[in-house]
């Protein structure tokens, strides 16, 4: 059973609400989101206890069969969640968002020409992996402690944001102070423990689709870290495994349009790792677009054929160029300005 308290329910009313379920016996898990507070009780309470908490003035409404995500819902939240990176809206309705670069972090030229050459586009994220979640262990692993530096300064010499992926609970505080935005991967999206870890940081998170998780389960995922007091999630759509192998993933576009359904949060696509090839992430990005995504994280990188990773998928820096002019009349037709035109007086210091 879970009991919804008022948005402006009195602190000290709230404090004897859990004092009495304390005295009863009974286990309680409180979160607080958006300015409303949710608390989690043990099954199998007596009809007297049930009826007493009606009494309690703080209690908007008491739910027997929650939906196994309530926070992220839309139905908890109806307008859309969103939030300032380094003084750039993410989220935001009128907004689409671009963060782009290199699948990994690779050596400091190649950073500093992606970052140099985005930057001029006015592409205001960075993306880059220092640590890398490989399927092979023979394979490239990420430059680590030195791919987050090189991945920084790169970033604050061209006035930009860090997007970067933490693979391992045991790296949030070494990977926190050099990002903006923390990715969570499509492998580690049911890692429950580190969910809930991530819930206490005070950096936004990028939360992948796993790529064998149905929409459900990718949405109690998110509703892991707000529940444990993080409140930036960003959801991202980035290819599921199908039956069909001829692409990399099955990027599943009616996901995207579903999701912003289904829940407050924003929702970008991936259309690098959706498809695992760059002549198909012009296309599927458009189409990200135009079903409603609030944005996407693109594999940038100046050299694709000689990536250490994901060069397959990897726009050269002048296609990416090309996309941002082709994807313009997608996303002014659904109301929104690419992030990258936004001027720096709109970008809160
Ligand atoms: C990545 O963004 O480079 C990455 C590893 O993504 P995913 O977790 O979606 O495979
Ligand atoms: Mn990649």
């Amino acid at each position: 059973m879970i009991i919804l308290l008022k948005h402006d329910a009195e602190p000290l009313e709230s404090a004897a609400l859990l004092r009495y379920l304390d005295q009863q016996g009974i286990a309680t898990f409180a979160a607080t989101a958006y300015g409303q507070t949710l608390i989690r009780l043990q099954p199998g309470m007596s009809a007297d206890i049930r009826q007493r908490i009606n009494d309690f003035g703080s209690v908007a409404a008491t739910l027997d069969k929650p939906e196994d995500y309530v926070l992220v819902s839309r139905a908890f939240r109806p307008s859309n969640s969103w939030f300032h990176v380094g003084g750039v809206p993410v989220g935001k309705p009128d907004v689409f968002n671009i963060m782009a670069g290199p699948c990994s972090v690779e050596n400091e030229e190649m950073i500093y020409q992606t970052a140099e050459y985005l930057s001029r586009l006015g592409v205001k994220f960075l993306r880059g992996g220092a640590y890398k979640p490989r399927t092979s262990p023979y394979s490239f692993q990420g430059l680590g402690k030195d791919g987050l530096k090189l991945i920084r300064s790169a970033a604050d010499a061209y006035g930009m944001r860090v997007v970067t992926e933490v693979i391992d609970t045991s790296l949030i505080d070494e990977i926190t102070p050099y990002a903006d935005i923390l990715q969570v991967g499509s492998r580690n999206m049911q890692n429950y423990h580190f969910l809930k870890e991530l819930g206490k940081s005070n950096k936004p998170i990028l939360l992948k689709r796993g790529m064998f998780s149905r929409v459900e389960e990718w949405l109690m995922a998110a509703e892991y870290i707000v529940s444990n007091g993080n409140e930036k999630v960003i959801l991202c759509e980035r290819g599921i495994r199908s039956f069909d192998t001829i692409l990399r993933n099955t990027m599943d576009i009616s996901a995207i349009a579903l999701v912003k359904e289904l829940s407050h949060l924003p929702v970008l696509g991936d259309p690098s790792h959706g498809t695992g090839r760059a002549d198909l992430v012009g296309p599927l990005s458009r189409a990200c677009a135009a079903v409603g995504a609030d944005g996407l994280l693109l594999e940038v990188h100046p050299q694709p054929c000689s990536a250490l990773s994901d060069g397959k998928q990897s726009l050269s820096l002048e296609e990416f160029a090309r996309l941002m002019q082709t994807l313009e009349p997608v996303v002014n037709i659904m109301h929104r300005q690419q992030d990258t035109q936004l001027h720096a007086a709109s970008i809160k210091k």
